[in-house]
């Protein structure tokens, strides 16, 4: 018998000395509210995740909010569920940046979508609101982070929010409670493989 494995009492006391750290962690987590999750970086999997959650939101009863900014040219298959389920879903609409070469008009529906997006903010029936790929309107200065910081702050005590976008931006590392990177380690389109509905869109 190799020397890492434990013998059945060695387990089992691991296990409880184990068992003790995580009730001690749990019972100090005491406050109750809402908070702000910041997925950001170059992989896959930023933008699905906070849907997944939504989805997990939702089938505990709660009410959501989705406002995607960049997105909107290509049917994707979370626009369907999100009509399906009563999500309330902005798009910004104009597509990607380098698409549009229109810098005029993407701040204009930046501001547009934004505007419409900020009252979900002050709204308490909304349990989670996720901002898909904000991180652009920061990144060529489409919004003000300063406006849109002071809106998240100031939202219900227990409104969740979820922001994505590949870029790490200061003032939103400051805010958010739960931070994770995305980091890629391969990309299937990076060795000539389609982007395929329903796993990409
Ligand atoms: P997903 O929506 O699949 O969760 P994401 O939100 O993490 O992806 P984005 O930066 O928003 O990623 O990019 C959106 C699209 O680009 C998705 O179709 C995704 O599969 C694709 N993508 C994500 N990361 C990469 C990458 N490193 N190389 C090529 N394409 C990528
Ligand atoms: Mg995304």
């Amino acid at each position: 018998m190799s020397e890492n494995i434990t013998s059945t009492d060695e387990h089992k006391q691991q296990m409880q000395e184990q068992q003790q750290q995580v009730r001690a962690k749990i019972a100090q987590a005491k406050t109750r509210r809402g908070i702000i999750i910041y997925l950001y970086g170059n992989g896959k999997g930023k933008s699905s995740s906070a849907f997944g959650t939504l989805i997990r939101s939702i089938g505990h009863g709660k009410r959501g909010a989705v406002v995607q900014f960049i997105k909107g040219k290509w049917k994707t298959g979370e626009q369907a569920i999100f009509r399906q389920l009563g999500v309330e879903h902005l798009v910004m609409g104009t597509g990607f940046t380098w698409d549009t070469q229109d810098r005029e008009q993407d701040i204009a529906a930046a501001e547009a979508v934004w505007n419409q997006a900020a009252p979900l903010f002050r709204d308490p029936a909304y349990d989670l609101i996720v901002l898909d790929e904000i991180t652009y309107m920061f990144k060529y200065g489409y919004l003000s982070i300063a406006a849109v910081s002071e809106v998240l702050q100031a939202r219900p005590a227990q409104q969740n929010v979820m922001i994505t976008g590949r870029d790490p931006i200061p003032e939103l590392l400051e805010i958010a409670d739960t931070i994770s990177e995305v980091k890629e380690i391969r990309h299937a389109f990076n060795h000539g493989i389609k982007a395929q509905k329903g796993i990409e869109y």
